[in-house]
């Protein structure tokens, strides 16, 4: 097989379920096309990830590449430059055969704030993919391409991935660089894969994993090879199990995967017990009151001036501001925005965003004490499996709640996996394994034994 016929495949694959399911923003074929027969052509050892057709959420910048963040403010914007993890994959010799959507700027868990279109989920079309990477989960669930990026922030490259049926990697914090990722909230951004299994997953990984100086906060650790960790081997792994994620709004189905699941792994001669990390009740307004002050901060630069979509005609340049402003950013964005300029103004910065910041040290410091004992810890990745589009979209709270289990782990900056576990009523429920910071190899290790 040669790699024009992979992406030749690929995008055959696209033209015929795009309509239905909505993964991408752009498509690329004459890119892909051309490096593809450069690939075909061109001797020498073979990148790791050689001619593999492959989708990039759309707020990873890519030269040339129509780069909209699902969002009207950038749907003119071509960037200058590729993200590091856009270098990486085309030196590792992955094709790009596209932009995937989103939730607006990465805002959202079901894909349906995406200014263009919904996703919808290949398992059941009137069901949401997640989000905020709906069309990356959407894409690799529905054989479009081999593998994509997402971005992570508090659950959106996990829970996609949960109610698409396919595995997402949300690395530690600062191990994949993030120039070039469009920032939502800086302090937990991460780019990482979705693929079909885990296999996949280390690969990938070990293609855009590394120090990067032009991301201040790239960490300069040694990368192990993930694939070598692969041993299938589990016996003797400490597994800890927070009781708080097993409490109220999780749906017992989910649930009952969950356990079934740890039943596997006991069979393999792991072992797990029950834990605490008690302030994960204050984890998700912990969350959204930093993600939402960081994301009012960072979305400052969209002024109509610098990039993007500019009003016509201003008065002034006030006007020019706010009027680009209001016309750009969709209902979902404007809300974070106001919340996050709220809780960053004078007056109320200590009781709110000061606050926020003591809390989330203290949910890191409940997985640093587990992780004393533990290797993993083990959870539902989503309360529940995918719901209907339309369903939440009106009640940001319940929206919000979703991400009850995805979010302590970004606050405290460790590694998680989203891995299948099996179906409740036909539908795809996802097991999140959470790692010690840059123990990702173990995380693998603990996610592919179960495969
Ligand atoms: N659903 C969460 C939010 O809306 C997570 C988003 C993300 O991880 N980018 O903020």
């Amino acid at each position: 097989l040669s790699v024009s016929e992979l992406v030749d495949a690929s995008l055959k694959r696209i033209a015929e379920t795009d309509g239905k399911i909505g993964a991408f923003l752009t498509l690329d074929e004459e890119g892909a096309r051309k490096a593809a027969s450069e690939l075909d052509s061109s001797s020498g050892e073979r990148g790791l990830l050689f001619g593999l057709p492959a989708g990039i959420k759309d707020n990873i910048v890519t030269e040339g590449l129509r780069t909209t963040c699902a969002s009207r403010f950038l749907s003119n914007y071509d960037p200058i430059y590729d993200a590091t993890v856009v270098e990486k994959l085309r030196s590792a010799q992955a094709v790009t055969v596209g932009k995937l959507n989103m939730d607006e700027f990465a805002m959202g868990g079901s894909n349906e704030n995406s200014s263009y279109h919904p996703v919808r989920n290949p398992w059941d079309t009137t069901r949401v993919p997640g989000g905020s990477s709906g069309g990356s989960a959407a894409s690799v669930a529905a054989g479009q391409v081999y593998f994509s990026l997402g971005s992570d922030t508090g659950g959106s490259i996990r829970q996609p991935a949960a109610y698409c049926g396919v595995v997402g990697l949300k690395p530690t914090y600062g191990l994949v660089s993030r120039f070039g990722l469009v920032a939502f909230a800086s302090s937990l951004d991460q780019i990482g894969p979705i693929t079909k299994n885990v296999e996949d997953a280390a690969f990938v990984l070990q293609a855009i994993a590394g120090h990067d100086g032009r991301d201040s906060t790239s960490a300069n650790v040694d990368i192990p090879d993930y694939a070598s960790a692969l041993t299938g081997d589990v016996k003797g792994l400490r597994i800890a199990v927070p009781k708080e994620y097993f409490g109220e709004g999780i749906d017992p189905q989910v649930k009952e995967r969950v356990l079934e699941a740890l039943k596997t792994y006991e069979s393999m001669g792991a072992v797990w017990e029950e834990v605490s990390l008690p302030h994960t009740e204050y984890a998700v307004a912990t969350y959204y009151l930093l993600s939402s002050s960081e994301a009012s901060s960072n979305l400052a630069r969209f002024d109509g001036v610098r990039y993007g979509v500019r009003a016509e005609d201003p008065a002034n340049l006030l006007d020019l501001y706010r009027r680009s402003r209001s016309e750009g950013f969709g209902p979902e964005v404007k809300r974070r925005i106001m919340l996050g300029t709220y809780a960053l103004s004078s007056g109320y910065y200590d009781a709110y965003y000061k606050k926020a910041q003591q809390v989330r040290t203290l949910i890191k410091r409940d997985f640093d004490q587990v992780f004393e004992k533990y290797d993993v810890i083990v959870s539902p990745t989503a309360p529940t499996t995918a719901f209907r589009l339309g369903e939440q979209v009106d009640d940001p709270l319940t929206m919000y709640l979703n991400d009850i289990c995805t979010i302590p782990a970004s606050l405290a900056g460790v590694p998680a996996i989203s891995i299948p576990c099996g179906l409740a009523d036909g539908l795809p429920v996802g097991l999140q394994i959470m790692g010690k910071p840059f123990d990702e190899a173990t995380v693998l290790r603990a996610a592919h034994a179960f495969e």
